[in-house]
């Protein structure tokens, strides 16, 4: 089976390619989009995480060989204290071409000084698998925290050095990678993803 990865993001491909290792699926295949030319530009349009997850699943279905699947994620980052944002704009909070870095520097400024107690956040992913008789599954994985004062640990990406995981004391940025793996909204979502599956005898 072999199931192409609609993302353009080097970070969340790595991710995948270790959860789909560990998970063990032996008879999964998984593939890069650059394998079929790269992720088609996709306008994030929809204003929902689901939406537009179905947006980047299509454009590369339209691509990938006939009798192969595609997976598609969406993701990003809800405060509580900005009602649910960056949310669909976690990647370009900071404007279009906004780094990682920019990002989060906008994000403790809005932030500002929101006292601990209304610093809630979760991390959210979506993930849609489209298959090659029209099959549609939709997985959803969350990952409650909170949201820090100030930036901490060198691991990880977008703002997971802001980000710290209900039950944990440190960042996304300083734990390691083995952790992330089990207990992200990714790693939620690519759980119930890996169920599926196995439950269909793909293993
Ligand atoms: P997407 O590529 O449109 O799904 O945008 C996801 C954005 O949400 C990323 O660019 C990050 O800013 C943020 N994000 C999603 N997942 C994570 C994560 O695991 N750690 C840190 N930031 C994340």
């Amino acid at each position: 089976m072999d199931i192409y990865l609609a993302t353009g993001n080097a970070h969340k491909a790595e991710e995948f390619g270790r959860l789909f290792a560990q998970a063990g699926l032996r008879k999964v295949k998984v593939r890069s989009a650059r394998e079929l030319g790269g992720m088609p530009h996709v306008d994030e349009v929809t204003g929902t995480f689901r939406g537009n997850c179905r947006l980047k699943a299509d454009a590369l279905r339209a691509i990938a060989p006939e009798k192969s699947w595609v997976l598609a994620d969406d993701s990003g980052l809800c405060c509580d204290a900005l009602q649910g944002g960056p949310g669909v704009d976690s990647a370009v909070y900071a404007g279009p071409r906004a780094t990682d870095a920019e990002n989060r520097a906008k994000l403790l400024q809005a932030m500002g000084k929101t006292p601990p107690s209304r610093r809630g956040a979760r991390f959210e992913c979506h993930l849609i698998l489209l298959g090659p008789r029209g099959e549609s599954e939709h997985f959803l994985g969350q990952c409650p925290g909170r949201i820090l004062e100030s930036e901490r640990g060198e691991g990880g990406f977008g703002y997971d050095s802001l980000f710290v995981p209900a039950g944990e004391t440190r960042t996304y940025g300083e734990l390691p990678a083995s952790v992330k793996d089990t207990s992200s909204h990714r790693a939620r979502a690519f759980a119930l993803l890996a169920d599926w599956l196995r439950e269909r005898g793909v293993a």
